[in-house]
């Protein structure tokens, strides 16, 4: 079927989720699901002033109960869930040598865990859904070694995200589920907060320039809708051509 598709995004107080929000409100119904009450209250808010629905739902997405109870006020408030977008995440930055377990787990438990607990609490109603998606955050440096000995908790995540999509997209073939995932490369948002030098990031983008989180958004509406109807399993890069190199 085809119609107005309901989506969950995770992290979409901020930055890519932000913008992916917006931009799948004019497909249908969007819950913007954070930790950050204030801002987004604020997207779902801003959504709703341009004429879109959205609903904001606290999640935290390393927590199981949550999951539950936000996919079933999800359902209750729009009756149906038809995409999902495991998009939150956090960095970490210290060198392998450096970087505490406590550091390791934490940035784990939002991108991998949270994919996970976002596949098997959102199965049902996508399943059902006749048009389900998913669409999940990895990143270029779920696929290369990026700057080496550095992040390890997030290029950890970011390579199991990669393949969980892959597993996660054959388990639901048949079941009219899609799951691809998609890596960005440099995106201007408040994740690039703690880099000092930016010049770093611009050196090794091909094109030279950082990416917008709007061009993230356009990539995963087309991975979630209708126009990506035979693509599943597939890793779509947004980077600018960094993986080419
Ligand atoms: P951001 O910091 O702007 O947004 C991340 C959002 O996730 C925030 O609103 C934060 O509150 C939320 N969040 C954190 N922990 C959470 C939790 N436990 N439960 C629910 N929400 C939580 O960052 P961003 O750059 O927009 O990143 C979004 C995703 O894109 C992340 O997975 C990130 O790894 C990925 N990504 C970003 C870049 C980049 O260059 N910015 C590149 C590749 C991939």
């Amino acid at each position: 079927m085809t119609g107005p598709r309901v989506a969950l995004i995770t992290g979409a107080a901020s930055g890519i989720g932000r913008a992916t929000a917006q931009r799948l409100a004019q497909d249908g119904p969007v819950a913007v699901c954070d930790i950050d009450d204030v801002n987004g209250e604020a997207v779902a808010a801003g959504i709703r002033e341009q004429g879109g629905q959205a609903l904001y739902v606290h999640l935290d997405v390393t927590d199981e109960k949550a999951w539950v109870s936000a996919v079933a006020d999800i359902l209750s408030e729009y009756g149906r869930l038809d995409v999902l977008v495991n998009n939150a995440g956090i960095g970490d930055w210290d060198r392998i040598e450096d970087t505490s377990l406590d550091t390791y787990m934490a940035t784990i438990g939002v991108a991998q865990v949270g994919t996970f607990l976002g596949l098997k609490h959102c199965a049902e109603p996508l399943k059902a859904s006749g048009q389900g998606a998913v669409v999940n955050m990895s990143s270029i440096f779920g696929v290369s070694g990026g700057f080496g000995g550095v992040s390890p908790g997030y290029h950890s995540s970011k390579g199991a995200v990669r393949t969980l999509t892959k597993t996660a997209a054959l388990g639901w073939a048949k079941e009219g589920v899609r799951v691809n995932s998609i890596h960005p490369g440099v995106i201007v948002t408040p994740l690039l907060d703690r880099i000092e030098d930016h010049q770093v990031l611009f050196d090794i983008t091909p094109m030279g320039r950082l990416g917008r989180p709007e061009e993230v958004a356009e990539a995963i509406a087309f991975l979630a809708g209708p126009s990506a109807s035979f693509i599943t399993g597939a890793e779509l890069n947004v980077d600018g051509g960094f993986l080419a190199q």
